[in-house]
This record gives structure tokens, C-alpha cells and sequence, in this order.
């Protein structure tokens, strides 16, 4: 193996715990699903015939759970979006449905941190979505649960609560598509590899947050997460 000299700094990669060892897990990619619940796809005034969307962020957007996140610069409206993450273990394209849970090494709740006036902005214009998707910090994620000590997580409780309120609630089996179908769709277009992340949207109730905000998202058998906003970015 040939050793490098980098010119800068190179990045270090990005992982998160997992629940019962002290290795972790590297993160690659992350993949969000847009528009996967219907609830929310009405609140936003969306096409509910339209099927879910794929975007992305940067590995780096990620933020540990207990950590304070920055209020987003360039925003008047910066929301929160509890979602169920799904942590890829092995690759794979063009994977069929009913071989999409043996790609799964884990799951854990995250936050999709949006710049809503900037998203609904762009979406208007249609134009990319990154600035209000993929920015610093936009991802907070918690402890990734092993698929193998989950085990069924189908129809698993999903929770945010803001300063102890709760803002959103659904249950996981209200996806439109559900986590086999979201990756074998996802690996029609990429080649999934171990690491990815796939978020898999938000159900109805996302709001804004101000400076001291206290969030925290849960999920049945994958434990909370909590991120404080701090001070203007
Ligand atoms: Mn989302």
C-alpha cells in the first residue's frame, strides 16, 4: 500500500456509536427520502400523487447525539424532521426488495435539518435543493441499533418533542414507501455501500426552532436523540 502526503488537511471519517460495542460506524453517504409520508406531504401543500424523492448530504453534515447545533445561517425558518435512519452494511445494486434487509447493518433516529424558506424558495424555481438540505450540522444522528438486535421495526413509534412539547408523532408503517422499497429504489441509482446512510422522511408536524430549543426525536427500541439550537450561525 503506497503511502500519501496530502497537500491540506485530509477530513477524518465521519462515524457514530452503536449500541453494544465501542466500534463504530463510518458514515459514506447520506440519503434522504423526501416526501414519504403522506401527512407531510399535505402540510407542505405537495402533490400526494407525486412519489417520494431522493436527495442528499454530506457525510460531515452529521452531529452527535447531546450536541448543541448552530441556528442555520441564511434562514428566517430553520426546521426540525424526525426520521428513521438506515444504516448500510453491505453493498449492493439493483437490489430487490426482498433482499433489502440483509443490506441493513442498523437503524437509529436522526433530525433532517431544513432551511424551509429557502427549500420551498428553490422548489418553486425548481432548482436544487442543497443550501436548503445539505448544509454544517443539518444532520444530528444517534446511536445506530444492529438490525439483529432490533429485529421487527415495521410499525415502530416516531416521536420530536421541542422544550418537552410534542410536535410530531406518526408510526413507521405510515411510509409510503417502506425501508425495502426505499432501497431498492435507492440502488436502482446508486450503488449502495457500506456506511450509506438512508434517511427516510418525516412524518407531519415539522416546525421551526429558535436559539434554546431542546429537541429530542425517538423511536421505538432505537433510543432518543437529543440536540440543543444555539446561537445564530
Ligand atoms: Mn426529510
Amino acid at each position: 500500500m503506497p503511502t500519501h502526503e496530502f497537500v491540506v488537511v485530509p477530513p477524518t471519517t465521519v462515524s457514530l456509536p452503536v449500541s453494544g460495542t465501542n466500534a463504530r460506524f463510518p458514515v459514506r453517504r447520506i440519503f434522504c427520502v423526501g416526501r414519504n409520508y403522506l401527512d407531510h406531504i399535505l402540510e407542505l401543500g405537495n402533490d400526494a400523487k407525486e412519489p417520494p424523492i431522493f436527495f442528499t448530504k454530506p457525510a460531515d453534515a452529521i452531529v452527535q447525539d447531546g450536541a448543541t447545533i448552530a441556528y442555520a445561517s441564511v434562514t428566517e425558518n430553520f426546521h426540525y424532521e424526525v426520521e428513521l435512519a438506515v444504516a448500510i452494511g453491505s453493498s449492493g445494486h439493483n437490489i430487490a426488495e426482498a433482499d433489502a434487509l440483509n443490506h441493513i447493518y442498523g437503524y437509529a433516529v436522526a433530525l433532517d435539518m431544513t432551511r424551509r424558506d429557502l427549500q420551498r424558495a428553490l422548489s418553486s424555481k425548481g432548482s436544487p435543493w442543497d443550501v436548503a438540505k445539505g448544509f454544517d450540522e443539518s444532520c444530528p444522528c444517534g446511536t445506530i441499533y444492529p438490525a439483529t438486535s432490533v429485529g421487527k421495526i415495521d410499525d415502530a413509534g416516531i416521536k420530536l418533542t421541542v422544550n418537552g412539547e410534542v410536535k410530531q408523532q406518526s408510526t413507521l408503517d405510515h411510509m409510503i414507501w417502506n425501508v425495502p422499497q426505499i432501497i431498492a429504489e435507492l440502488s436502482r441509482l446508486f450503488v449502495l455501500q457500506p456506511g450509506d446512510l438512508v434517511l427516510t422522511g418525516t412524518p407531519a408536524g415539522v416546525g421551526p426552532v429558535v436559539p434554546g430549543d431542546v429537541m429530542v426525536g425517538s423511536i421505538d427500541k432505537l433510543g432518543s436523540l437529543t440536540i440543543t439550537v444555539g446561537k445564530r450561525g
